[in-house]
């Protein structure tokens, strides 16, 4: 057993849980202080709990059980509570067994999902921002916080960002706003996204200038091949990208 301690659980990010799984744990348990006695004005122990209940919805949806993933809260004092809560756990996870067994995700195939969800997690936590900061009252509405639907409509409708070469002014001011280092240009090149290394955090979209709008946001649908290396030089008239012929093509 690793125990990682934070100043707040609500520290506790969803990359950090896929980390662990992805590095072998057979399980994650977060423990927080009791809901509704946070030491500061954050109440961060309601957004670990939110972030468990995304998470075990996740793994529900990947085919990985959810119940090797528990949260629980106790103040301080209560060591007698988190020791009993962590013996609880480590059971649970000794009836599950080893990744892979409870009718689970082959251990293989569950890197590449944990791989691909940690890709995504900027998305989830922009689209899920609402319900992450929820503070839940009832336990009755843990269970159903998120929904399976609502996690496979999450995936199933994960936008993509492209730059239309006919509009870019390649002002290289998307590529300077990307977390991911995922957007190719320079002077007078026209940008391009590449799609492997984008984490569709969609700031590309809100900080290309409106009066260029060249970053298109696109859901449920096929993006369009990057344009070839020697097509990505810029011609203009004035200020302007002449290149209108280069326009976006699914
Ligand atoms: S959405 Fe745009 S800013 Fe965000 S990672 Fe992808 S290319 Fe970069
Ligand atoms: S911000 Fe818009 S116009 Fe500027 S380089 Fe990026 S896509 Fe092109």
């Amino acid at each position: 057993m690793r125990l990682v301690r934070l100043m707040c659980s609500g520290r506790v990010d969803l990359a950090h849980i896929l980390r662990a799984f992805a590095n072998g744990a057979d399980g994650v348990f977060i423990g927080g202080c009791r809901l509704g006695e946070c030491n500061y004005i954050t109440h961060g122990n309601y957004h670990a709990l939110n972030l468990t209940l995304l998470g075990k919805k996740i793994f529900e949806h990947i085919g990985f059980h959810p119940r090797r993933l528990q949260i629980a809260f106790m103040s301080g004092g209560e060591g007698n509570l988190f020791a009993a809560a962590v013996d609880d756990f480590c059971k649970t996870v000794k009836e599950l067994g080893p990744i892979g067994q409870a009718g689970e995700i082959a251990p293989e195939q569950l890197g590449e999902a944990l791989a691909e969800i940690t890709r995504l997690v900027p998305y989830i936590k922009i689209e899920k921002h609402a319900k992450l900061t929820t503070r839940l009252q009832d336990t009755a509405d843990y269970e159903t916080h998120f929904s399976l639907e609502e996690i496979q409509r999450l995936f199933g409708e994960v936008a993509s960002y492209c730059i239309d070469p006919a509009k870019c002014q390649a002002c290289m001011i998307c590529a300077k706003s990307c977390p991911a280092e995922a957007i190719a240009g320079g002077k007078n090149l026209i940008h391009v996204i590449d799609q492997d290394k984008c984490i569709k955090c969609g700031a590309c979209l809100n900080a290309c200038p409106s009066r260029f709008g060249a970053v298109t946001r696109i859901a449920g649908g096929p993006v369009p091949p990057p344009l070839p290396m020697e097509d990505r030089a810029i011609s203009r008239t004035g200020n302007k990208n002449t290149s209108t012929e280069r326009g976006m093509t699914a």
